[in-house]
């Protein structure tokens, strides 16, 4: 719906309108109201130019969108009865929940493979651990290749599928080959459309999952929509959508909480999404509590961070991974409001 500047436009300028509209293929419908007027767009306002040449107008105040700019993503798509699989589970309908750790400690091979066996003990559907971590500083440790090896004897000895960052095509390229679950997008790349669609064309017509995070300076839920449009335009649809908390503004949590969005996507798109607690409110104490929240806004799953011995963990498991034994009790108490998050 195009609003104009004015009560109404004048001939000469609804003119130039109309002559842009039917460069796209579309058409301008007046509605005259008593006091000011409105044009709808009939047809398909999907293109951005189309918007972006009509929004430049200077007698235009803004355009509201009624269609969606995402055509796959959208809950009236054609992938709408799309389901992911995790593990036994699918997705919408099941609640997964992913665990382990932030980095491999690529010389603690034991400890890893011990919040394997932990994780999986305690009910978690998938395991996580960073090989190749987005580090802020350049001196901090920024992962190591060799924590592939670990993650793929930790899956093939505990059974439990696994999820790993990657940041570049070469990374890609080498977890697709060793036939890596679940390749997590991180919130500093999910504004790389590039990596986006490289992620999506490298896992078509494979099994692996996309878990793709909400860059902390996303805004509108369409925003984050769209990033995962990227990698299902590519050809892959197991996307997972998963929140992690966007720039601070609360002070004593790592991110703003974002997990209300949950309810905006829903109702938006089919595909799953699961909310990470751990990044978002970044303190282990406050995690259990997150957890809680996220399965109340009806996600289809939370990523935890989890560490046998978080105190000698790397990267982030000091400050926020939570035990094993905390994540029993998480994975207990989430599953049931899940269940009762469903009733509304
Ligand atoms: C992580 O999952 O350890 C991580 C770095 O996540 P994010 O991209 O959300 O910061
Ligand atoms: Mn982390």
């Amino acid at each position: 719906m195009i609003i104009p500047l004015h009560p109404r436009l004048s001939d000469s300028e609804f003119r130039e309108l109309e002559e842009i509209a039917g460069e796209f293929g579309v058409r301008i419908q007046p509605i005259h109201g008593h006091e000011r007027s409105i044009y709808a767009i009939l047809g398909d306002e999907t293109s951005q130019d189309l918007i972006n040449r009509i929004e430049g107008l200077a007698y235009i105040e803004r355009i509201d969108r009624i269609q969606a700019p995402y055509k796959l993503m959208a809950k009236e798509s054609k992938l709408s009865q799309h389901r992911v699989k995790i593990g036994s589970k699918e997705l919408p309908g099941g609640f997964c929940v992913i665990a382990g750790h932030c980095t491999i400690d690529p010389n603690h091979k034991e400890m890893f493979l011990e919040t394997a066996f932990a994780v999986k003990e305690a009910g978690a559907d998938m395991l996580r651990g960073g090989v190749w971590k987005p580090r802020t500083s350049p001196h901090s440790f920024q992962g190591d290749a060799r924590s592939l090896d670990i993650l793929l004897e930790a899956r093939e000895r505990t059974g439990l599928p696994v999820n790993t960052e990657v940041m570049d095509f070469e990374q890609i390229k080498l977890c697709v080959d060793a036939k890596v679950d679940s390749l997590q997008i991180g919130a500093r790349s999910a504004l790389n459309y590039r990596l986006l669609q490289q992620v999506g064309e490298l896992t078509k017509d494979t099994h692996i999952k996309v878990l793709l995070k909400r860059s902390m300076h996303m805004g509108p839920v369409s925003e984050f929509i769209l990033a995962a449009e990227y990698v299902v335009a590519q050809g892959n649809p197991n996307i997972i959508l998963c929140p992690r908390g966007t720039v601070p503004t609360i002070e004593g949590f790592r991110n703003s909480p974002d997990e209300s969005i949950t309810l905006l996507l829903k109702e938006r798109t089919w595909a799953p999404v699961v909310v990470d607690p751990s990044h978002s409110v970044g303190k282990a104490v406050y995690v259990p509590n997150a957890c809680l929240a996220a399965a109340g806004y009806g996600a289809d799953g939370i990523l935890v961070e989890t560490h046998c011995q978080p105190k000698k963990g790397l990267g982030d498991d000091p400050k926020q991974a939570v035990t094993p034994e905390v994540l029993a009790r998480i994975i207990r108490d989430t599953r049931e409001i899940h269940g009762l998050a469903r009733k509304y």
